[in-house]
């Protein structure tokens, strides 16, 4: 098994542009690391970097201690599976599954019983004789992952492998590409646009934004702790809320003071966020943290605030909510009957603030 390690890996295009922009990570070997950022932040620049299909201007690339920068990819031990799989469709799935063995010439009977094995994973074994053309979407891109297992590579490249699949399908074949990397230990790293992908499937989750790595951690760890307003924004769903705040540290406590609204002022204990010094703050609070009944009078207090826009989930409510000029997004999941236009006590829970 191998891991790969990235060191200040800077990509700059022809045309000058930077698309990414001194980024380091160590990727241990076995482990699945997730890619995730908006459209345009570097994250496929990045992969086919690593791939050998894109030069790297600067930096150094290692797959375990071999530095790979000038390596042709044929040569890096490399398997990718893209989000348009192109499968050769005069070949059968099997066929298909086996074409990169037979080309680099590994003898029928070991090609037949990797392609077995894969299929087997894969639940493909009794469609190994149909062409592409007689295959769903969700078939197809089993089809695309079987061609990359059965190479047995040092290291599994995704780019955005299930963008064509349906919602169902992306949920269940997400959790099937999981268990199958699992089983054989393949160091992967998974590019993706969707935050609840990348969350779903990480070990490391690794969040790009304008070509440099805004912050890598564990899923648990991105969403409890972002380290940035971008990280805090960008997972989650509905989106965490965020109020600019003036700071001052007054006997023990942080008091916050909205600068754009008013009447809102929270006091937190400062021995909660030490080394606070801060004169202005950006306070970040998720919808689901957010209270809307009276019975929370120990949490931070903002005031009376009212509803302005409700959203049934069923198993939730998304409330906008109007608060000393501010307007805040609220999930309740308990089924308080809320109309437009009532008045609710506005609270939030001082465990799960964040200041940026
Ligand atoms: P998406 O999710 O849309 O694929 P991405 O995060 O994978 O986005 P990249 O494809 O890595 O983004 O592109 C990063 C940036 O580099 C984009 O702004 C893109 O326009 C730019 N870019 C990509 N290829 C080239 C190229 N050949 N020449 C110049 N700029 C490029």
């Amino acid at each position: 098994m191998s891991g790969l390690t990235l060191e200040h890996i800077t990509k700059t295009y022809e045309d000058g542009f930077t698309a990414v922009d001194d980024i380091s990570l160590s990727i241990e070997p076995g482990s699945f690391v997730v890619l995730v950022g908006p459209s345009g932040c570097g994250k496929s620049t990045t992969l086919r970097m690593i791939a050998g299909l894109e030069t790297i201007t600067s930096g150094t690339l290692k797959i375990g201690d071999q530095i790979v920068n000038k390596l042709r990819p044929k040569d890096r031990d490399i398997a990718m599976v893209f989000q348009n799989y192109a499968l050769y469709p005069h070949l059968s799935v099997g066929e298909n599954m086996g074409f990169s063995l037979r080309m680099s010439g590994v003898p029928k009977g070991a090609r037949f019983e990797r392609v077995q094995h894969a299929a087997q994973m894969l639940g493909l074994e009794t469609i190994l004789n149909k062409k592409p053309g007689q295959l769903s979407g969700g078939q197809r891109q089993r089809v695309a992952l079987g061609r990359a297992i059965v190479r047995e590579p040092k290291v599994f490249l995704f780019d955005e492998p299930l963008s064509n699949l349906d919602p169902d399908r992306r949920v269940t074949t997400r959790a099937e590409i999981r268990r199958i990397v699992r089983e054989l230990g393949t160091t992967t790293v998974y590019v993706t646009h969707d935050h609840e992908e990348a969350m779903a499937l990480g070990d490391l989750v690794v969040v790009m934004n304008e070509g440099k790595i805004e912050q890598a951690g564990t899923p648990d760890e991105i969403y409890s702790n972002p380290k940035t307003k971008f990280v805090g924004r960008f997972l989650g769903s509905p989106k965490m809320n965020l109020i600019e705040c003036d700071a001052q540290l007054r006997e023990g406590a942080i008091v916050l003071s909205s600068s754009q609204h008013q009447g809102i002022t929270i006091s937190l204990d400062a021995k909660s966020n030490p080394g606070f010094t801060k004169n202005t703050v950006t306070l970040g609070v998720r919808p689901q943290h957010i209270y809307l009944d009276a019975s929370h009078q120990n949490s931070p207090q903002l005031g009376t605030g009212r509803v302005l826009h409700i959203e049934q989930l069923g198993f939730a409510q998304d409330y906008r909510v109007e608060v000393g000029g501010l307007t805040l997004l609220v999930r309740e999941t308990q089924s308080t009957p809320r109309r437009i236009g009532d008045e609710c006590r506005v609270s939030i829970s001082s465990e799960h603030l964040h200041l940026f």
